[in-house]
């Protein structure tokens, strides 16, 4: 979270905007969070240049609740294809299957998932409901930096993507998106809130099956307050838009990621301790993962890092070593606190 959003929020805390409430005492239907809603709403389009014809939906339950969701929604024609790409378009795979057929119409576990396979290679079936992809995967760091074009590869079925860790930093393609969701939690606000980004032509085939609460059709007529909506998250993340529209908008968050992302990047390549294992041209500007080639001094790196106030910095648990996440609200000096001192700790071991 940015920290002016966090004093903001912290300043609203007890009585928003003189309406002697706290935002987490208004009625979701009162005019009060009304304008929250709508504000947020109306910003959210303007920022990612939500074309007129996608409905945007704020919704609960997370990526994993989309992972079934998405399919419960979409997969009528019973077919779906997916590329796999890291852990989390594998768990997406997964989910799916329960709902469908899943094709992997590519996959890069054989390369330890650090490369992307070029779109012309997939496998996909002909009449699948979907191509899911997940475009930016934050366990492996691994980022699609650039949309497939489904049709050029004579394929009609809209695509599907998860951009819950990179959403905000870089524009979307809309011409080549059916629908996309994402986590709240890593750059627009506090957890709780999904978003969910679908073309209209896809709302109103539901399975029978599908939760009245997670119908997409549901959730776009009753403008996502089909149940309460996470209001507390939907005024977070309000004012997270607001500070991005105040900082340039996503255009000056893509320049200020690939710089954040060049800076550190180039540290790791040009150390003899770091190695970041991940093909050139799909590393990820918001999730770099690393390792030392020395691991038995991760601990020692770990915990000269919390003394340097550098938090968070243990890889996951699937694939080990350090990961930086390096999302929209961490600034150009905390990367370059990491890269400092990541120099001292190899400095020091010389
Ligand atoms: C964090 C994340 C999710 C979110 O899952 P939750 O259910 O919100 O925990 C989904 N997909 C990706 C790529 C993520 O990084």
């Amino acid at each position: 979270m940015p920290q002016e959003v966090l004093t903001e929020a912290a300043d609203e805390m007890l009585d928003w905007h003189g309406s002697g409430m706290s935002v987490m005492e208004m009625s979701h239907r009162g005019k009060e969070f009304g304008a929250i809603y709508q504000q947020a709403h109306a910003d959210l389009r303007e920022l990612l240049a939500v074309p007129g014809n996608f409905k945007i939906l704020f919704m609960q339950g997370g990526g994993l609740a989309e992972n079934a969701i998405v399919p419960l929604n979409l997969s009528r024609a019973g077919v779906v294809d997916f590329v796999v790409s890291g852990s989390w378009s594998q768990k997406s795979a997964n989910e799916a299957s329960r709902y469908c057929s899943v094709n992997t119409a590519a996959n890069n576990a054989s390369d330890g998932h650090t490369t992307l396979p070029e779109p012309a290679t997939w496998r996909l079936s002909r009449g699948a409901s979907y191509v899911h992809v997940c475009t930016n995967e934050t366990i492996n760091g691994v980022e699609c930096h650039e949309l497939p074009d489904l049709k050029a590869l004579g394929c009609d079925a809209p695509l599907v993507i998860d951009f819950s860790s990179h959403v905000a930093s870089r524009p979307v393609d809309w011409s080549r998106v059916g629908l996309a969701f994402g986590g709240a939690q890593k750059n627009l606000g506090p957890a709780g809130l999904t978003l969910v980004v679908v073309r209209e032509d896809l709302l109103g085939q539901a399975l029978p099956i599908c939760p009245s609460a997670f119908n997409y059709q549901t959730v776009a007529d009753n403008q996502s307050m089909y149940n309460t909506p996470p209001t507390y998250a939907i005024y977070m993340a309000g004012l997270v838009f607001q500070w991005l529209k105040r900082q340039g908008g996503i255009a000056a968050m893509e320049a200020r990621s690939k710089a954040k992302a060049a800076l550190l990047y180039d540290a790791i390549d040009r150390s003899q301790l770091y190695l970041n294992k991940v093909a050139g041209n799909c590393r990820s500007r918001m999730n770099v993962p690393f390792f030392l080639r020395d691991e038995s001094l991760n601990e020692a790196f770990l915990a000269g890092a919390r003394a340097h106030g550098l938090l968070q910095l243990k890889g996951h648990k699937s694939v080990g070593g350090m990961r930086a996440s390096i999302y929209n609200a961490m600034p150009m000096e905390g990367v370059q606190a990491l890269v400092d001192y990541l120099r001292e700790f190899e400095q020091k071991r010389a």
